[in-house]
Parts: C-alpha cells; sequence; structure tokens
C-alpha cells in the first residue's frame, strides 16, 4: 500500500497549486495554473480539475494510484458535507465541492479550511513531523490556526475549531476592532495587519521612533527597525509575542498539545519573535500544560497547503 499516492490542492484567488505526496507527506511533484477567478465558478472548477489531471500527468502517475484528492480553500468549509459555505476572493460559495470533484476526478475527495491545511501539513511532514499533536498559527494578514491531534484536524461542530486568530485575548480597555466585527481578538495585535497599525499609531501620535522616517509601514521595517534597538518598534514586537505567549498558555490548559508552530509572513522574524513568545508562554503556561512543550518556526512554508491538502486523504 505504501506506494499510494496522494494529491492536495490549494486553492488561491490568483493561483491553484497542486501537488502528489506519497505515503510519508513527501511533495514528489507540483503543478500551478491561474485561478482565472474572473472567468467565473465553471472556469474555475474545469481548471481544478484539469491542473489535478495535469499534475498527475506530469509526475508519470497512473491514476489508480491515486488514493485520493485533498482540498484547501481559503474560506469557510463544512469539512463534513464537503460544501463551501462562505468565500471571499472565489466564486464557490455554496457549491458542493467534494461531490463535484468526486464525480469529475473518480476519487474519494476532502475539503477543509486552508489554514487547518497548513496546520496538517506542518503536522503530517513538517515542524510537527513525530509529535502527536501540534497547534499551527499562522500570522499572515490575518493571524489563522489549526490543531492536529492523533493525525486528525480538530474542526469543530461548525468549523469554526482552530480558529486560533479570533480569540478574544486583549483587555477591553486596549482592544480594537477585528475583521471579524468582534474586538480584542488575537489577530489585531499578532498578525502583519495588527503590527503595521500598532505602527502607524506610534508614528501619528509623534512617539519618537526611525518608523516615522520608513517609506512604507511594513511588518519586515518594524522587525528591522526593532532589531536595530529602535524602543517603539521593540514595544509593539514585544507586544505581539506577548499575545501570542498567552495565547498558547490558553490553548495548553485547553487541549495540552506538546508542540506550537508559527508560520506565516511574519514568522520570517524567526528566532527574534520565537524567543520572546516562548518567554510569555513560561510566564502564563501553567505547570505541567507548559513542560516539554515546544514553540518551534512552521518548515514547509509555502508548499504547507498542498502537502496538508494531501494529508486530508492520508490517515496519518
Ligand atoms: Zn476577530
Amino acid at each position: 500500500m505504501t506506494d499510494l499516492r496522494y494529491i492536495g490542492i490549494d486553492i488561491g484567488g490568483t493561483a491553484v497549486k497542486v501537488g502528489v505526496c506519497d505515503a510519508e507527506g513527501r511533495l514528489l511533484h507540483t503543478f500551478e495554473g491561474p485561478t482565472e477567478t474572473d472567468k467565473g465558478r465553471e472556469r474555475v472548477l474545469d481548471n481544478i480539475a484539469a491542473y489535478a489531471r495535469r499534475c498527475a500527468d506530469e509526475a508519470s502517475l497512473d491514476w489508480e494510484r491515486i488514493a485520493g484528492v485533498g482540498v484547501g480553500l481559503p474560506g469557510q468549509i463544512d469539512a463534513a458535507r464537503g460544501v463551501v459555505e462562505f468565500i471571499a476572493n472565489l466564486p464557490l460559495a455554496g457549491v458542493r465541492l467534494k461531490d463535484h470533484l468526486e464525480s469529475v476526478l473518480g476519487r474519494p475527495v476532502r475539503i477543509s479550511n486552508d489554514a487547518n491545511v497548513a496546520a496538517l501539513g506542518e503536522a503530517w511532514s513538517g515542524a510537527g513531523r513525530g509529535v502527536a499533536s501540534s497547534v499551527t498559527f499562522t500570522l499572515g494578514t490575518g493571524v489563522g490556526g489549526g490543531i492536529v491531534v492523533g493525525g486528525r484536524v480538530i474542526d469543530g461542530f461548525s468549523g469554526m475549531g482552530g480558529e486560533l486568530g479570533h480569540m478574544v485575548i486583549v483587555p477591553d480597555s486596549e482592544a480594537v476592532r477585528c475583521g471579524c466585527g468582534k474586538t480584542g481578538c488575537l489577530e489585531t495585535v499578532a498578525s502583519a495587519t495588527g503590527i503595521v497599525r500598532m505602527a502607524r499609531e506610534a508614528v501619528e501620535m509623534g512617539v519618537r521612533t526611525s518608523l516615522a522616517e520608513a517609506g512604507e509601514l511594513t511588518a519586515k521595517a518594524v522587525f528591522d527597525a526593532a532589531r536595530a534597538g529602535d524602543e517603539a518598534a521593540r514595544r509593539i514586537v514585544g507586544r505581539a509575542a506577548h499575545y501570542l505567549g498567552r495565547s498558547m498558555a490558553l490553548v495548553a490548559v485547553v487541549i495540552n498539545p506538546q508542540r506550537f508552530i508559527i508560520g506565516g509572513g511574519v514568522a520570517k522574524a524567526g528566532e527574534f519573535l520565537l524567543e520572546q513568545v516562548r518567554e510569555a508562554f513560561r510566564a502564563h503556561a501553567i505547570g505541567r500544560a507548559g513542560e516539554g512543550v515546544s514553540i518551534v518556526a512552521a518548515k514547509l512554508g509555502n508548499n504547507a497547503g498542498v502537502i496538508g491538502a494531501a494529508g486530508l486523504v492520508r490517515k496519518l
């Protein structure tokens, strides 16, 4: 059975990426093509199926060897029914994607949210390989998350499990509104958007900082300034790390995972950020919930999506 192959599809607003994995989660081949969102639903669905077949062809893979096809999408997904419930940048809302792809590809299909899928990829063959439970925080424009226990994504009763960016953690006195409509979410302080917002506020308030002279305010500019010793930038990074570490301490007493994984663009800050998150975690995690628990950087980068999608159809 070990020569079976698993296809993962990572669907984004501009590109669809397909990968073929073996039973160990090794990525053997990838193919990427344009989503063509502007050409409408039918074209997008046709592209997804065509790219999957093209990827298998390029890998000289007999379709019979494909055990299944997994799909990750940036939206609210009813994984149990295989339906795309809500999706912002793709014309796929309401599509019964699992049924559709099973009928055109003739293979079992599983679908899930892209953050869950990335977490599964890291758990299967990335930074969480070899541990039974891991929780991944993906720090990008927003904060995505995914919980993997015993090889399974925990997405909960209505698919909201693992929405770690919307843990309400900032005290009301300092809370700002989140994209989700609530206030005080982790995402407001730990996403690239949140970090840039805090930097802009500091500049607007006239705080002495080198960021006032920075051309474009980006999360990277804030991290660079913090590394160079800029006090205001250090406070912003410290605040993001503080709330990340506290969030992990909360998760630690809910499911007590063995490993926390930090991925996404903001995680490029590397050990400079990780060390501060670890310190905040140690300060807040109680007793055995924190013992032996590691906080590490994600390993798979942009491939986490296709590998994790393939993992949806592979019982880990
Ligand atoms: Zn929120």
